[in-house]
Order: C-alpha cells, then sequence, then structure tokens
C-alpha cells in the first residue's frame, strides 16, 4: 500500500484498503474557521439537534484566520458564532480573536491595518497555527473546512479539505465516508540550488501535470531528495496539491517530522503519542514521476490558474503593480527571511506588502537580529508595508478593507501564495502571478518579474 492508504487503512479499521474503495474512516481532528464554521455549525445543529455535543471536544480545532482585520460586521459577527459554539461545547482548542470569553470582536480602523488587533490566543493562518500547536500528527486523518487542509500531509497524516455538509456530520460523529485515492508519485532526488525554493518545485510539478492533473489523486512526494527539505519546505509543496486538484499529498516521516512534531506537542500540552506509516514494498502507482530538484529554477504560475508555468527569467517583459508575501504558504518565517535576505540593504519600487501567517512568525522577525537591526526593520526599511495582523489577508481578497486587497482592475501582483484564479485577491480584472518569496523579492526590486539569481 502507499503511504495515504496505509493511513487509511487504519482509520477504518481493515488490514488493506486500495484505490476505490469506500470506507468510513475515524477522524482524528476536525477544523474549522471563521468562514465556514458558522456553516459547519448550522448543519451541526440541523441535524443532530440544538442541544447535540460534538464527538471528541479535544478533537475539533476551531481558528478564526480569514475575515478578521475589517470593519465588515458580518464578518465580526461570524468570529462571535464560532467563540459562542466553542463556550457552549467547552471547546479547548479555540484560537479566539480576543481574549474575552463573554467579549464580542470588533475591528478598529481607526487603529489602522500594522498593528496589532489580537488577544493572547489567536493563532492567524490555521493551516500555519495547526502545526504550531501541535494538532498536527504522523499517521493520523485531518479533516478541515479549507481546501489547503492538504498542507498537514508535510507531516506523513493524510488530511484533506471537506465542505460545511460533510464537516458537520463529522462533528456529530467523528467518521466520514470516503473513496480511496489513487496515488501519484513524485520522487524527488538531489538537492535545491541556492535562489531556488521548495515553491519552485510545487509550481514546477503542478506546471507538468496541470492545474487538474491531479484531481482526486494523492500526491506522495518521497525519494532521497525529500531529506534535504525543512518542514518548512514541505508545508510549502504539500499545501498547493490542492492546485493541481489532489485530494490529499504526503510525505514520508524522518527524524525531521519527529523533531518537529514532538517539539509542538510538548509545547503545547497536546496529544504526543502517535504512529507513523512506512512505505510498503508494493506501492502500485497510477502516475510516477521524477523531479531532480537540482534542476529546478525560479517558477512562475502565471494568470489565470496555477498550471500556467513559465520560468522567472523568461518573463522579464512583465511588469508589475505590486508583490505581496504572505498566506499559509508562503508566511512562514523561513519565507521571510529569504525574502528579507534578497531586500537587505535595497529598496522596491513597487507596493509590496508582508503578511506573516501567524502572530508566533511576527515575534520570530521582530526578535531575530540580522547585526543591529531585525528582520522585520529590514524589510520595513526596504519600504515593505508589514502588518502585524497575521492572517489570511488578500490571500483570498476579502472585505473591501483588507491589508493588500487588489481593489483596481487590471493590476499585476507578484505573490507567494497559493491560487491565482481570477479575482483571488480582489478585483475580478487583477491578475496574480504565483512565486517564491525569493522571486517576490526580487521583482519586487525592480518592477517587472525577476529570477532571484540575477539579483544578487
Ligand atoms: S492564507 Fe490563503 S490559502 Fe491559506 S487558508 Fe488563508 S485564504 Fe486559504
Amino acid at each position: 500500500m502507499t503511504l495515504t492508504e496505509k493511513i487509511l487503512a487504519r482509520a477504518a479499521g481493515k488490514p488493506r484498503v486500495q484505490a476505490g474503495d469506500n470506507i468510513w474512516v475515524s477522524a482524528d481532528v476536525l477544523m474549522t474557521h471563521d468562514v465556514c464554521g458558522p456553516g459547519t455549525i448550522g448543519v451541526f445543529h440541523r441535524e443532530f439537534g440544538k442541544t447535540a455535543k460534538v464527538w471528541d471536544r479535544q478533537k475539533v480545532v476551531i481558528i478564526p484566520d480569514h475575515y478578521i482585520f475589517t470593519a465588515d460586521s458580518k464578518s465580526n459577527r461570524n468570529v462571535d458564532i464560532l467563540r459562542e459554539f466553542s463556550r457552549e461545547q467547552g471547546l479547548p482548542y479555540f484560537y479566539d480573536v480576543i481574549d474575552d470569553p463573554n467579549g464580542n470582536w470588533v475591528y478598529d480602523a481607526a487603529k489602522g491595518n500594522l498593528r496589532r488587533q489580537y488577544g493572547s490566543r489567536y493563532a492567524g493562518v490555521c493551516h500555519a497555527a495547526l502545526p504550531a500547536k501541535g494538532h498536527t500528527r504522523p499517521g493520523e486523518i485531518l479533516f478541515g473546512t479549507d481546501s489547503h487542509t492538504c498542507m498537514a500531509g508535510a507531516f506523513n497524516q493524510f488530511a484533506t479539505g471537506i465542505g460545511n455538509t460533510d464537516a458537520g456530520f463529522v462533528m456529530g460523529t467523528g467518521k466520514l465516508l470516503i473513496k480511496v485515492p489513487e496515488t501519484m508519485r513524485f520522487r524527488l532526488e538531489g538537492k535545491l540550488q541556492p535562489g531556488v525554493m521548495a515553491k519552485d518545485l510545487i509550481l514546477h510539478v503542478i506546471g507538468e501535470i496541470g492545474f487538474d492533473g491531479a484531481t482526486y489523486r494523492a500526491m506522495q512526494f518521497d525519494g532521497p531528495g525529500v531529506t534535504s527539505l525543512s518542514m518548512d519546505d514541505r508545508m510549502t509543496v504539500a499545501n498547493m496539491a490542492i492546485e493541481a486538484g489532489g485530494k490529499n499529498a504526503i510525505f514520508p516521516f524522518d527524524a525531521r517530522t519527529a523533531e518537529y512534531v514532538d517539539a509542538r506537542v510538548q509545547l503545547n500540552g497536546t496529544k504526543s503519542h502517535y504512529e507513523p506509516v512506512e512505505a510498503d514494498t508494493d506501492q502500485s502507482f497510477v502516475y510516477d514521476m521524477v523531479v531532480d530538484l537540482s534542476k529546478l529554477e525560479p517558477t512562475v504560475a502565471c494568470h489565470p490558474d496555477p498550471g500556467q508555468r513559465k520560468k522567472a527569467r523568461e518573463m522579464g517583459n512583465m511588469k508589475l503593480d505590486r508583490a505581496y508575501l504572505g498566506s499559509c504558504t508562503g508566511g512562514k518565517t523561513s519565507d521571510f527571511v529569504e525574502f528579507a535576505r534578497v531586500l537587505r540593504g535595497k529598496k522596491v519600487v513597487i507596493d509590496t506588502f508582508g503578511v506573516p501567517a501567524t502572530p508566533d512568525i511576527v515575534r520570530d522577525l521582530q526578535t531575530t537580529y540580522w547585526g543591529d537591526k531585525t528582520i522585520w526593520d529590514v524589510l520595513v526599511d526596504a519600504g515593505v508595508r508589514m502588518t502585524e495582523n497575521a492572517g489570511c489577508a488578500a490571500c483570498l481578497g476579502g472585505p473591501v478593507d483588507t491589508f493588500g486587497r487588489m481593489n483596481q482592475p487590471g493590476l499585476k501582483c507578484i505573490s507567494a501564495t497559493n491560487r491565482n484564479f481570477p479575482g483571488r485577491m480582489g478585483d475580478k480584472e487583477s491578475q496574480v502571478f504565483l512565486a517564491s518569496p525569493a522571486t517576490v523579492a526580487a521583482s519586487a526590486l525592480t518592477g517587472h518579474v525577476t529570477d532571484p539569481r540575477d539579483c544578487r
């Protein structure tokens, strides 16, 4: 069996499963957020009753992160619905925006969008917060009401996005009927070269198979090249499986996985026991591709979909209006470090926005010094508009006052985010070009798409 099949077989209580089998599996974690949480709660109440209790309070994780720093009252209200539900249910893992369990969330636009407006429990973008808060464990099943839930496949876990109806059912029963996906294998060899990042790997792969090339399939990344990839790198790759239509992504378990997971579960006091899965010798793949990491180059996914692959060096004529670093895919500490390494001592020439994925990342950037300056200050000095309000921000557009949102037609943005369908970051006539943090930084310095290796 493949890694995905082994996890699903265990979760179904079966010795063996194969692609195409329909099986009932037990969830280890159900995650929802402010956009889908109210709908999921509505389904749960409708189907199980107003006084019903969730199947397991320890396994429901609620993370407001999407439409948070906005004066839009309906969006603010969604956070209040999550708080009321978490209080009624006694959920220990609700990462509220405010500290008052009986309060209401109101964003104060008068304070501006750069200084933090959240309390001590706020966790930021769900997919970055889940592993950081100790909710991702090898060998487990994670369902989330968000398509990029597949990011947790970096941790040798079956993680996939589900809709509100399925999530309402899982909330009540802890079970879900799913079809075992076929597995596509991407065998990684070699090592990424300077200036080339994990984002370039996944953009290369999606360019190879197309934005629907993995529809309802597991994307298994294995081979000797995996060991050179950090956990942040693996998260970047797994996050974008859904951009090829993938049901999930999955990486093997190794010492790096153990080190990351063990540290996070200990720090947060979450469940520490887990059982990783290892590859069998009799794996069956529907597709098998070798990727030599050392041959990859800075890559861009052009408007209007993540499969429109080009090399950054072929795109020097593409003028840009803005640059954006952020999201679950591209707003991690390591992403900002690489971004700052390219920008250090220089000035951007186009509007450039930086949105860390979580408050912990804000803290990392504000407390890590390069000489006499923090990384945060290096970026501010380079002209980047850095916000402390960690969250999804303009990755998915959001309400009109969202930080970094593209509100005018025709704007072209190079972005470290993960999705670039028309209108994704705001106006439906705007265009998004997906790239690595290094390529976003190099392009912000020139105002056109630029290979970071030409910027040293
Ligand atoms: S940062 Fe973007 S991709 Fe990630 S969860 Fe938020 S909206 Fe979705």
